[in-house]
This record gives structure tokens, sequence and C-alpha cells, in this order.
């Protein structure tokens, strides 16, 4: 596809844009902790992080990890149940297999450069000891090509890394950025499609190369302090802080609902405003509608002692726990209210109901099923489990969205007694002596506390717990 041509209307609104922009920052930027360094591998935790996931939300994550793993040969170290711990609640978990995979990619490269040189070296000084390079500092790359090479690097996070850390005239468009600048210079087609995108790559681009020029910008934004800016210059940092205005703008005052236009820094430059189109851009064309999804969880309890399960390689949320689930047909529904026992709310405990037929998929249509919605709901999911809910209780019902999918989980605490002839037997999944990711593990509370849960799981244990 030949490349989109500049369009000189845009381009002779760049300039007063740009200063706009890096004036407000210096005044409007949040205190940030990862604003208080230009170290790329902090500034590259934040980047993933922020993906899918607010500000606010992303804070103490980073902190706790820069605490725990502060430079990429402890990410690139750490075991997979760390890593996975310390990202627990942030969902997305490919993002910081991703992470690892580049830090480990990193430290493989950096180490064996290092290796070939010092060979070299010994080879040109043979009476001298070869030295082994144990205690060494891995750097993150500074080159956009080879950080766009990186596991998890795309070319968004690519340009924040490089302009954020090195001041580099990397141009960044993400969702808030694509929101401003088809707002800002009146773009109505739909920023999905490449022409469309190639443009706003193309004027994200002019504005950060322009922003490389500037020589005035030598204040400091609010969120730094004089002590962190002792002998660094700020109008060294022009290209940093006009990609961060653009993010900061998107996040702060140009939201996707009720922008604030009428304390918007840039309104008199901009198009929707002028022309009244705010409310329909960007044009993102029409949303995939919402599937609602169901799912029963059991928490099986025996002397104590809980039964987890951990999701394999391959699928969403991998190497997380859980509850022991199974997904319901949505025709088996609508589900119990919270605190409303399965079979009514006089209903305690709870009878196996029978199921004569097995359905392809694992999926039964109410007409096929008996007893009531309830009923047939656990009846269903226990046979798939392997349980028999003798005595089943509602423990509680999560809701929560993944992509396009509304989930409703319904957990059900099931407990069973010490092992008389009368006990209901546990699940057949968890009777193996020998513990293994596919069978599931009986552990204390203590220990599930140990583990990374889904989020939504992790909920399930709260419930438990209160
Ligand atoms: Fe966004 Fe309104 Fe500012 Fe335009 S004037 S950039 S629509 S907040």
């Amino acid at each position: 596809m030949p490349a989109p041509q500049p369009n000189r209307k845009h381009e002779s609104k760049i300039p007063r844009l740009v200063s706009t922009l890096l004036d407000w920052f210096l005044q409007n930027a949040r205190n940030l902790p990862w604003r208080h360094t230009h170290d790329p591998y902090a500034i590259w935790i934040s980047e993933i992080m922020l993906q899918q996931t607010q500000v606010k939300t992303v804070i103490p994550y980073w902190e706790r990890w820069m605490r725990e793993l502060p430079t990429i040969q402890a990410a690139a170290s750490a075991s997979p149940a760390r890593i996975h711990k310390l990202w627990e609640g942030l969902g997305y978990y490919t993002r910081v297999r991703n992470l690892q995979k580049a830090a480990q990619q990193i430290v493989e490269m950096q180490y064996s450069h290092l290796n070939s040189c010092r060979r070299r070296g010994n080879e040109s000084q043979t009476k001298k000891k070869p030295k082994t390079p144990h205690v060494v500092s891995y750097k993150f790359p500074d080159n956009f090509d080879d950080v766009l090479a990186l596991p998890g690097i795309g070319r968004y996070t690519a340009g924040a890394i490089c302009s954020i850390a090195f001041n580099q005239p990397a141009p960044i468009l993400d969702g808030n950025v694509i929101r401003v600048l088809t707002r800002v210079f009146g773009i109505g087609e739909n920023p999905r499609e490449k022409k469309t995108n190639a443009r706003l790559w193309q004027i994200a681009e002019g504005m950060v190369l322009h922003a490389s020029r500037f020589t005035h910008h030598v204040s400091r934004p609010k969120a730094r302090t004089r002590d962190e800016d002792e002998n660094e210059d700020e109008k060294a940092y022009a290209c940093s802080h006009l990609n961060q205005s653009l993010m900061e703008l998107g996040a702060l005052v140009c939201t996707p609902r009720n922008p604030q236009c009428e304390i918007c820094p840039v309104k008199k430059l901009c198009v929707a405003f002028r022309q009244n189109r705010v409310e329909d851009l960007p044009n993102l064309g029409k949303r995939e509608a919402a599937t609602a999804r169901y799912f029963v969880a059991f928490v099986v309890e025996r002397n104590g002692r809980f039964l987890v399960r951990q999701r394999p390689a391959g699928i969403v949320n991998a190497h997380l726990w859980e509850f022991p689930n199974v997904e319901v047909a949505a025709g088996i529904l609508p589900a119990v209210e919270p605190g409303v026992p399965p079979g009514g709310k006089n209903a305690d405990t709870f009878k196996p109901v029978k199921i004569s037929r097995k359905i392809p998929g694992g999926k039964m249509p109410p007409s096929m099923a008996g007893g009531t919605p309830a009923t047939t709901r656990l009846a269903h999911a226990a046979k798939q489990l392997g349980l028999e809910p003798h005595n089943a209780k509602p423990l509680c019902t999560v809701k929560h969205s993944i992509t396009r999918y509304r989930i409703t989980l319904e957990a059900f605490h099931v407990r069973f007694g010490g092992r008389s002839a009368t006990t209901p037997k546990p699940p057949a999944q968890a009777r193996s002596a020998r513990p293994s990711e596919n069978n599931g593990v009986w552990l204390t509370p203590a220990k599930l506390d140990l583990l990374a849960f889904t989020s939504a799981h992790r909920k399930i244990l709260g419930a438990l717990k209160t």
C-alpha cells in the first residue's frame, strides 16, 4: 500500500498543537511513580502493565514489581510462579510471560556477547586468567528495531519506551491518542481501517518529530522534583513529554464519554469541537455484540483442605490457579440469585438429579434434564467434574467480563468429612495421590494464598473467608 500523502492542513496545525500540549503537560502531568525515572526497564514494565489496565490499578503492581524484581536479570531469572503472583489480578497474563521471555532474551544476548568479547580478549592475553561474567548489569536496548523485536512489544510500546526513556522521536498510537487525534483533526473514517490508521501514525510521527526540534522547552513537569532533575536538561525530553501529553489528554480531558472540551488546552485547534462532532468521533464502527457465558465452580473441601487446579498452557489465563469449574449452556440458566440456595430459599441441601443422556460438548438444554433450572445446572456441572453434589451450598456469584464475554460464575461449597463408608467421594479427578496440574491438589487456605488465582476465583476465595 502506498504511504499516505502528507496533508498540508494537518501539517500547518502541528507546531501550535505540539507547543500547546507541551506547555499543558508541564503544568498538568499526573504524579505517577514511573515518571520519576528514565530507566527503560522501569518504563517498559509500566507500559506493559498499562495495556488494557487503568493507571490507578497499575500503580501498586508496578511499585511491588520494581521492589521485588528491580532489574532485567531479576525479571529474567524469577520463577514462573513468582511472576504470575506479582501479576495476579492484572489479567491478560500473556503479557507477563512475554515480558519474562523478553528479559531472558536480553540477558542471553548480552551474556553471549560479553563472553565472546572476553574470549577474544583472553586469546590475545593468554597469560591472564579468564574471568567469568558473573556480575553483569544488563541493559535494555536503546534501538527502536531491537526493542520492537522483543516478545510482547508492538509498535506502540516500542515507541513509548524509546520516546519516554531515550527521548527518541518515535511516535505512539493507542486508544487515547487515536481519540485525541481523530477529534482534533476531524478524521471521520474508522481508525481501524488500514489507510486511516496509517494516516494517524503519520500525524503522530509528524508531531513527535516537531517536538524533537523544540529548543525553548526548558521547564520541568510538576510531577518531577528539582532534585530528580538536577543536572538534567528537560528540553532534552520534549519527545517524551509530547507523547505523554497525548496519552494524558486522552486519559484526563478528551475522554470517551463527556470530554471536558471547555477546559481543553487544544479546543481552539479542535475540528470536532468546532464542528460539534465530538460525540461522533472516533468512528469505531459497530461494536461486536456481547455474549453471555455461564460457569459453575465447586469449592471442594476435605479435612480443612481445598481442591484447586492449575490451568494448562495455551488457553486463556494459562498457569493460573482455580477451583474446579465447568461451563454450562446458557439455556440451563437463569442463574440463582446470590444467597439463594439451589432448589429455592428454603432448601439447604441438594439432591442429585438423574441425568440420563450424555450431551455432546457437555451442554444440555433444560428440556433434556430433570429438576428445576438451578438443580439442573448444578447437577450438570457436578457430573462434568465427577462430583456428587449431596450437600453443595451456594457460596457466591461472580460477574465479570473478558473481551466481549459477560461471564457469570456461580460457586458452590461442597464439604467432605472423614473417610467413612457413607461419605461421598471427592471428585474423580482429584483422587490421585500424586498431585499434578491436571488432577488438582488439596491445599490449606494459607497455601492457597501463595498461589496466583484468576481474578474471578480469587473473589471466590475471598467469599470463602468471609
Ligand atoms: Fe477532545 Fe474536546 Fe479537547 Fe477536542 S476540544 S481534543 S474533543 S476534549
